[in-house]
């Protein structure tokens, strides 16, 4: 029998066989050739999977919350006044990042499971001298997601600079960084982008560079600083090597593997696998009767959902999902937190992990005493996959 479960959380996620071979390859040297043509043809694929053919792309070893800072720090100035659009808990870090450099920052908040509408925020855009806007693509806290386009447009009529947390939603989720005219787009590996933790990537627009170039203050993050990073990556571009910080060699190497697997796809053919995937996901949990998080269907995510746990059942349910077979993860909102769970469907995730993770999801609603026909959310999950 086979021991290993399936890890379906909002990241880390499954990774392809082929992703995984190229971590276990024999670490070359950062500056060795075949290297320096891996990072640059890196760079280059980053720009195609963010959609941003005139975007300034970075690859640095570091977190989803690094690629938060280096926005950030490079970006702000002391006494900038910066909106966060808060869409949950990764949007109020955005803040306490941008407080940290110094900015001046204003919430417009919305209920758990909604998110501000186009109208507040241009409300409040109009009343404060901003600089920058923050808004969390998907929130992974909440399955929340909010539009992007239309908070763009608004950045680009009032000269805001607009930078999104895609952390939970690069190469998953519709967004077309270049078309959108979005400032900055940054994500981390260990999500859509299909490769264990490890690596920041960031897309910067050209406003946004010029706004670092004119600076007045020195960046305050020194490993962040993009005088240090902005060199290396064009010299990677033009197959040249560089130092300034060691890059994660195999990460990179397994990065170039996966951006090739997520354009042979195609965009747009990926958007709409997570579309469906995620409509079938949820059809299954509704068809179980359980509520989701978001406050309707054109407001969540598709790169995971949050559903509340039925009545009478509670977060004890979740080992009994994993003696299942599969893993999921618990809440994050700190005001919900025991009352749902969320599970990642993003990345190379097939129908099977979906009626899998749905199966599941059954046996240990079952075991936890949960009343309801088994199978019920397996066909149903099963009847979208199959239209
Ligand atoms: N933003 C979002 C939307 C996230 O989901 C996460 C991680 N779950 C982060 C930021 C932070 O990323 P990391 O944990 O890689 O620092």
């Amino acid at each position: 029998m086979k021991n290993r479960k399936l890890l379906m959380i909002p990241g880390p996620i499954e990774f392809t066989p082929e992703v995984m071979r190229a971590m276990a390859m024999p670490t070359t040297s950062h500056v060795a050739p075949a290297f320096v043509e891996c990072m640059g043809q890196a760079l280059e694929l980053t720009r195609e999977v963010f959609l941003c053919p005139g975007g300034q792309p970075f690859i640095v070893a570091g977190s989803g919350t690094m690629a938060m800072d280096m926005a950030a720090c490079n970006l702000i100035e002391p006494g900038d006044n910066a909106l966060v659009v808060n869409s949950g808990y990764f949007s109020d870090r955005f803040g306490a990042i941008l407080e940290r450099y110094g900015a001046r920052v204003t919430h417009v908040k919305a209920a758990i499971g909604d998110v501000p509408s186009l109208d507040e925020v241009e409300a409040e855009i109009k009343k404060g001298d901003y600089k920058a806007l923050t808004v969390t693509h998907v929130d992974t806290s909440t399955a929340v997601l909010t539009d992007i386009k239309g908070l763009a447009g608004l950045c680009r009529k009032y000269g805001v600079l607009s930078i999104v947390d895609g952390v939970c939603s690069v190469a998953g989720e519709e967004l077309r960084q270049g078309e959108w005219g979005v400032d900055i787009v940054l994500t981390a590996c260990q999500k859509a982008i299909g490769v264990p933790p490890g690596l920041a990537l960031l897309v910067a627009s050209d406003k946004a560079i010029e706004t670092f170039k004119n600076r007045q203050t020195p960046v305050g993050s020194y490993y962040s600083d993009w005088a240090n990073w902005l060199p290396i990556m064009e010299s990677y571009e033009n197959r040249k090597a560089a130092y300034f910080g060691t890059q994660a060699v195999n990460l990179v190497w397994a990065l170039n593997v996966s951006l090739e697997q997520i354009l042979a796809e195609g965009m747009d053919n990926r958007f709409a696998r997570h579309r469906l995937m995620s409509d079938a996901f949820k059809t299954g949990m509704a068809a179980l009767g359980l509520k989701q998080v978001p406050v309707s269907a054109d407001k969540a995510a598709h790169t995971l959902t949050a559903p509340y746990f039925p009545v009478g059942v509670t977060g004890g349910v979740l080992p009994l999902i994993a003696e299942a077979g599969v893993i999921l993860a618990g809440g994050l909102h700190a005001e919900i937190r025991d009352t749902y769970f969320r599970i990642g469907h993003m990345g190379a995730v097939s129908a099977s992990d979906i009626l899998a993770t749905v199966g599941a999801i059954e046996a240990g609603l079952a075991k936890a005493g949960y009343k309801f026909e088994h199978g019920t959310g397996i066909a149903a999950a099963q009847a979208v996959l199959l239209q």
